[in-house]
C-alpha cells in the first residue's frame, strides 16, 4: 500500500485496510498533538485514492471487511468524493461490513443531517471523534476548536444520521490545575454526546508540542498517577450514556478496563478504587506507549 508519512488508527480498526485519503489534519492546532505535525494538509487526488482501492483489491480484495480512512479527521472531505470512496469501496471489498475515520466536532457540524445519512447509506458507519474534555476551559486551553456543546450538538447529528460514535477522552488534559472540573466535565459530555463506544487515553506530554513548551515554562503539570485514577472514577462514575462500550485498553493507560457503561459501572469503580487502594497491580511505565 502507498502511505504518505506516519499513519495513526484507533486499536479497534488494527485489522481493517488503512486507506490514506487526506494527509495530515485540517485542524492540526491541538497542543499536545504531534501526530501531523510535519504533514502540510491537503485532500489526496481521488485517483490517486481510487487507485490504491483497486490495489487493495487485487491484492486482498476477498478477505477486507473493514476500511479505516484516513488521515486525522477524514470526514472534512467533501459528500461527492466520499461517495466516490464509499462506492469504490464496496465494489472492491464483497465482505465489507464497516467504514470508519476520525473525525472533529467541526466536520461533523460543517455536514447537514441529510449530507451524513446519504454517507451512511454508502456505507460509512462509525467516526471516531476526540473531545478529549468535557470542561470548556481545558478544550480552549487545548486548542480543540469546539466546545463540549459543540460536541453534544455534533454527536446528536451523528447520531441522527445512524453513524456510530466512538468518543475519545483525555486523562491528564486538564493539567493538575483543571483536573477535577475536566474530570466532572468529561463526565457530562459522555452523557451528552450518547455515545456508542467510549475511550480513555492517559495524556502524554510529547517533546516539541506547544503543551511541552508551556510545561517546561511551569505553566502546565501532569497531574499524578493517583489523581489521573481518580479522574478515570469521575467519569465512569458520573457518566450517564444510554449503552456504551468503555474501554481503557489503550497503551497509554495505567490500568486497562473493559465493560459497558452503565451497566457495569460499579464493577469499574470497584476496580479502580482497588487499584487506588494499591491492591490491582497497575501497567508499569516501561509498557506504556502513545
Ligand atoms: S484534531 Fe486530532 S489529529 Fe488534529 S490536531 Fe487535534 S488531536 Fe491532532
Amino acid at each position: 500500500m502507498r502511505y504518505e508519512g506516519s499513519i495513526y488508527r484507533p486499536p479497534s480498526e488494527a485489522r481493517s485496510y488503512i486507506l490514506q485519503a487526506t494527509i495530515g489534519c485540517s485542524w492540526n492546532h491541538c497542543t499536545y498533538c504531534d501526530m501531523y505535525r510535519d504533514k502540510q494538509f491537503r485532500v489526496r487526488e481521488l485517483d490517486e485514492t481510487l487507485a490504491d482501492i483497486e490495489l487493495a483489491r487485487q491484492t486482498y480484495g476477498g478477505r477486507i471487511d473493514k476500511v479505516f480512512v484516513a488521515d486525522g479527521d477524514a470526514l472534512v472531505l467533501d459528500g461527492d468524493h466520499w461517495r466516490a470512496i464509499l462506492d469504490a469501496c464496496r465494489a472492491a471489498f464483497p465482505r465489507l461490513r464497516r467504514v470508519s475515520a476520525y473525525a472533529t466536532a467541526m466536520n461533523l457540524l460543517d455536514k447537514s443531517e441529510a449530507e451524513l445519512v446519504a454517507l451512511r447509506e454508502a456505507g460509512l458507519t462509525q467516526l471516531y471523534i476526540g473531545p478529549e474534555s468535557g470542561d470548556d476551559v481545558t478544550l480552549k486551553k487545548i486548542a480543540k476548536g469546539a466546545t463540549a456543546a459543540q460536541h453534544v450538538d455534533a454527536a446528536a447529528r451523528a447520531r441522527a444520521a445512524g453513524i456510530k460514535l466512538s468518543a475519545i477522552f483525555l486523562l491528564g488534559a486538564g493539567g493538575r490545575e483543571r483536573s477535577a472540573e475536566h474530570a466532572r466535565g468529561s463526565a457530562e459530555l459522555i452523557t451528552g454526546m450518547d455515545p456508542d463506544f467510549v475511550s480513555a487515553l492517559t495524556l502524554t506530554v510529547v517533546p516539541k508540542t506547544p503543551l511541552a513548551t508551556l510545561q517546561s515554562r511551569g505553566k502546565f503539570a501532569l497531574p499524578e498517577v493517583d489523581a489521573l485514577l481518580g479522574e478515570l472514577r469521575t467519569m465512569v462514575d458520573g457518566a450517564r450514556p444510554t449503552s456504551a462500550v468503555f474501554r481503557t485498553n489503550h497503551a497509554s493507560n495505567y490500568l486497562p478496563l473493559g465493560g459497558t457503561l452503565p451497566a457495569d459501572r460499579e464493577r469499574i469503580v470497584e476496580t479502580i478504587d482497588r487499584a487506588l487502594a494499591g491492591d490491582v497491580p497497575l501497567r508499569q511505565e516501561w509498557m506504556r506507549g502513545l
